[in-house]
């Protein structure tokens, strides 16, 4: 490729220009979600993320692999190696099948995801289904030395795996500072250091979601899974790993020391990391009442919502924001967003409707150029709608009938929005202008060829009432030359 695609690696703290192993394939790996309840915002976030560098490879002709979990297993109620399953507590809760719940959600999810314009991945790979590869990879640490087996269970020895590696690397944390910040053994436990993570874990008698493996009936330790899955579909070398920054450690960090262990080798080149999502500057959790869900966004049912919100502002508003910033959603940020974004929209609708002159009397930027150069550096995507809108002064302005374009720069800007606000960042027009729906567009047209009509007849009250009545719906006319525009 003649791009230079820089991205964050955050393995080596530095950008660094993208260059896959096996142009112009690409391998690309991203943490999905647990399964056990509906999406929220931070499934919202690293989906959104991933799904632009997704989209903006394949538009610099790359051809990417794109492999996105589902964890059904292995993911406890502590996120360490302790507690009930997550899935089966849900499972048992509401007397169903775990594998019910899965599907339940997971229905809802890609639901959620679809509303949001994120493109399904190339392969999404449960981790239930992938037991038989998560035990070999076992069974390679353990033949490497780096591994062992207690009770039943198989458990990664982290200070052995130190003394040859590094484990936190990737985070930044090093093995002194973690084990003075660790709770001491109690003696009890079936661990020989207290950093060391399960691997492979006996099942107890109730526990429902269980395996049979050469060491015990149980089930994975939960980072396995996408260390087994990742090389699977992507080989033991792949360009690409993406997730959440809070899944930095321990999550990733053990899938290094997991696949450096088993194959005497780094397996990812690049890792991405999206930073959080705060609500009203607080962290998003259950228990500070400020966890909203997907769908109570799309419908407004939260109590801290003072409306709905349509899943292409909750998009537009995380673009917003370069993907390493923080977010801070809040009712003002959202309507500010759902703002901005109606207001590209109707540029978008506006820019349809243009006719060419002769040449065009504006100054105008290169700016294909401007947001490419935005995506290249890192994907810098609120740049990217900074030029849009600097490119929205010239489509209102000509609109307006103040400034004329020429054929070939109207060509250039159409196909500049449809590159950069449709097919890269991914956005939906259509609800917001109309298009979609051409009924409810002819039903308010018709209404104002009504009262165009009672304005040349002199009907002043029903000129007015439809105008007033509009008005209340949120409608805003404008007279123009030829007749009206009207926006919602
Ligand atoms: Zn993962």
């Amino acid at each position: 490729m003649e791009h230079k695609l820089t991205i964050y690696n955050t393995l080596t703290r530095t950008k660094q220009i993208f260059k896959p192993l096996n142009e112009p394939y690409v391998g690309m790996y991203v943490c999905g979600p647990t399964v056990y309840g509906d999406g929220h915002l931070g499934h919202a976030r690293p989906a959104i993320t991933f799904d632009i560098l997704y989209r903006f490879l394949t538009h610099l002709g790359y051809k990417v692999r794109y492999v996105r979990n589902i964890t059904d297993v292995g993911h406890l109620e502590h996120d360490a190696d302790e507690g009930e399953d997550k899935i089966a507590k849900k499972a048992r809760l509401e007397q169903k099948e775990p594998m019910e719940v899965v599907q339940y959600y997971l229905n809802r999810y890609h639901s959620a995801m679809e509303r949001l314009g994120v493109l399904p991945p190339s392969i999404e790979p449960h981790a239930s289904g992938h037991i038989i590869e998560q035990i070999d990879f076992v069974k390679k640490i353990l033949d490497a030395g780096y591994a062992y087996e207690s009770e039943g269970s198989i458990y990664f020895d982290v200070k052995k795996y130190n003394n040859d590696h590094r484990y936190g690397k990737l985070s930044g944390r090093n093995i002194e500072d973690l084990l003075e910040t660790t709770r001491e053994l109690d003696g009890q436990s079936e661990k020989h250091c207290a950093l060391d993570f399960a691997l492979w874990k006996k099942a107890q008698p109730e526990h429902i979601m269980r395996w049979p493996s050469p060491w015990s009936d149980g089930f994975p330790g939960w980072h396995m899974e996408c260390s087994a899955m990742g090389t699977k579909y992507l080989g033991e070398e792949f360009d690409i790993h993406g997730g959440g920054m809070d899944l930095i450690f321990p999550h990733h960090e053990c899938e290094i020391a997991q696949s450096t262990a088993a194959l005497g080798k780094e397996t990812v080149h690049y890792w991405m990391h999206n930073n959080m999502i705060t609500i009203n500057g607080q962290k998003m959790g259950k228990s500070l009442g400020n966890f909203i869900t997907l769908d109570e966004f799309f419908t407004g049912s939260h109590k801290l919502l003072t409306q709905a919100y349509a899943p292409m502002t909750i998009r537009f508003f995380i673009l917003q924001a370069h993907y390493r910033s923080t977010v801070d959603f809040s009712n003002e940020a959202l309507i500010a967003a759902e703002k901005g974004f109606a207001r590209l929209c109707e540029s978008y609708a506006r820019l349809q409707k243009l006719t060419p002159s002769k040449e065009t009397s504006m100054e105008m930027k290169n700016y294909r150029q401007l947001c490419e150069e935005a995506m290249l550096d890192d994907l810098n995507t609120p740049i990217v709608i900074s030029h849009l809108y600097d490119a929205t002064r010239i489509i209102n302005t000509v609109a307006d009938g103040k400034a004329t374009i020429s054929e070939a720069d109207l060509k250039e800007l159409k196909e500049v929005f449809d590159l950069y606000l449709i097919d890269i960042l991914g956005m939906r027009v259509e609800e917001n202008t109309g298009a979609a729906n051409d009924a409810y567009k002819g039903a308010v047209d018709l209404l104002l060829e009504i009262r165009k009509q009672a304005k040349t007849n002199k009907d002043w009250a029903t000129s007015d009432k439809i105008r007033d009545e509009l008005a209340r719906l949120g409608f805003k006319v404008k007279d123009t030359k030829d007749g009206f525009e009207w926006s919602l």
